[in-house]
């Protein structure tokens, strides 16, 4: 349930330069990706981290999402990289399927969802990258759930929090790791329509048993309905089920009737209602999905990353939608940098915040143009049946692929030690 917010505008204030890390007060709003990430950093560092999270235990759900390139080398500097490998997707390839359920195509070499295969990337369901993270951040972390920030007030010595529990807290710096919607966001910066730019159709994400019994495989369902692009499919956590991913295009992203989960459901069913393959079936196991999810592609562009005592992390700072596929990694290197300008800043968070964003901006925004370059990749190869580049929608990031190009971006950072 939204909390009753009540928005409050922050002050810029400077903390003390000589303020250790050890008494640093941070508070942390959202827990998926980037929020225990940055958890990990700061507690390794000493600092005393607390993480608010809105749902009532960490949520399920989301399609497989990638590490990649520096992503990876933090993961393994956090000591995670064997346990992100042994829960991997792990697939072996993708078969490209037409209206009628016909395979046009295939590839072992690359997934849709994954990218090229022979790469040290880690495609990993984000609700089990969540729960590692939040495992590995340690002992040390206070995480609150089924609670969020409703008020921020930012004094001359100290940022004051209230929760939409009515808990009131101070705290020294408040981070918004709270995705593309980012409540901690508004509140400090204002409405998101001035940061949010829609950019493709909505996806919506179920799960589903294994009914296809897909041996580590994915399928990319084509339709030739302009307003439903089709739908990937994937087996997942040891084929023992499946993910399901579904596009709709025409949908207002502002349209406040498009925030009900049930609203939501009713339109994917209108949509693919006359949709051949497999899809009625997959379509009977969304209605009960404990973790169905569904949300507009698009990016955030924020002027700067932090205001007074308020920084963004992550989506809630500069969201790269699913196209770029770089969401997960943006926000992991991001934790990581942010984490290590405030421990190299030795308390003054100011200093620490315009390090954190000289250092990573450059490669967050050759990231995001990702996207653009994907949708206006998917454009060109329109119609292209013969190979699984595209899957014969203009603007469908669905099947399209990743080429060398995309990685000499995504790879482009080196990842500094602190
Ligand atoms: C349920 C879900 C499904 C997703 N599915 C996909 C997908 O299929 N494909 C894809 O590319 N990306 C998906 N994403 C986005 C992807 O996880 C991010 O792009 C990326 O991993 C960066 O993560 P993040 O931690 O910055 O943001 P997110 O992963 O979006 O996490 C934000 C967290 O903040 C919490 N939160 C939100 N509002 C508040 C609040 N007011 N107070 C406290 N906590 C709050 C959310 O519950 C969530 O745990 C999904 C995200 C979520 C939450």
């Amino acid at each position: 349930m939204a909390p009753d917010i009540v928005q409050t505008r922050t002050t810029p204030q400077s903390a003390p330069a000589s303020a250790a890390s050890g008494s640093r007060r941070v508070l942390i709003s959202g827990a998926s990706v980037a929020g225990p990430a940055l958890a990990y950093w700061l507690n390794r560092y000493g600092f005393r981290v607390t993480v608010v999270e809105r749902a009532p235990a960490l949520r399920p759900g989301g399609q497989a999402i990638d590490v990649r390139g520096p992503a990876v080398e933090v993961a393994r500097r956090m000591g995670v990289l064997d346990e992100l490998r042994a829960h991997a997707t792990d697939l072996r390839g993708i078969s490209v399927l037409d209206e009628d359920g016909n395979e046009t195509f295939r590839s072992t070499e690359y997934t849709a969802s994954g990218g090229r295969l022979d790469r040290d990337d880690i495609e990993i369901l984000r609700d089990d990258l969540a729960r590692i993270l939040v495992a590995a951040s340690g002992p040390g972390v206070e995480y609150v759930f089924d609670d969020s920030i409703a008020q921020l007030d930012d004094g001359q010595d100290e940022i004051r929090v209230r929760f939409a529990s009515g808990q009131e807290r101070a705290f020294d710096i408040v981070v918004a790791a709270d995705g593309v919607h980012s409540q901690t966001r508004a509140l400090a910066f204002g409405s998101e329509e001035d940061y949010l730019r829609p950019l493709t159709g909505h996806l919506g994400v179920w799960t589903a048993p294994n009914i296809l019994d897909l041996d580590r495989w994915q399928i990319a369902y084509r339709t030739r309905d302009e307003q439903a692009w089709g739908c990937l499919v994937m087996s997942v956590r040891k084929n023992s089920e499946l993910r399901v991913y579904v596009g709709l295009d025409g949908l207002d992203h502002r349209d406040p009737a498009l925030r009900d989960p049930e609203a939501q459901k009713r339109l994917i069913a209108e949509r693919y209602g006359n949709a051949g393959w497999e899809l009625p079936r997959l379509l009977r196991y969304m209605w009960s999905a404990p973790d169905f999810h569904f949300d507009g592609g698009a990016q955030i562009h924020m002027d700067t990353w932090s205001t007074g005592r308020v920084v963004l992390l992550g989506d809630a700072g500069y969201c790269g939608s699913p196209a770029s596929g770089q969401g997960t990694s943006m926000a992991m290197v991001g934790a990581y940098v942010l984490a290590g300008e405030l421990k190299a800043a030795d308390g003054d968070d100011r200093a620490a915040f315009a390090a954190y964003e000289r250092e990573l901006r450059p490669w967050v925004t050759a990231n995001q143009a990702l996207a653009d370059l994907q949708m206006a990749r998917a454009h060109s190869d329109a119609g292209d049946t013969d190979t699984g580049g595209n899957d014969g929608h203009e603007d469908s990031p669905m099947t399209t692929t990743v080429d060398d190009d995309y990685y000499s971006v995504v790879d482009d950072f080196t990842v500094r030690d602190y």
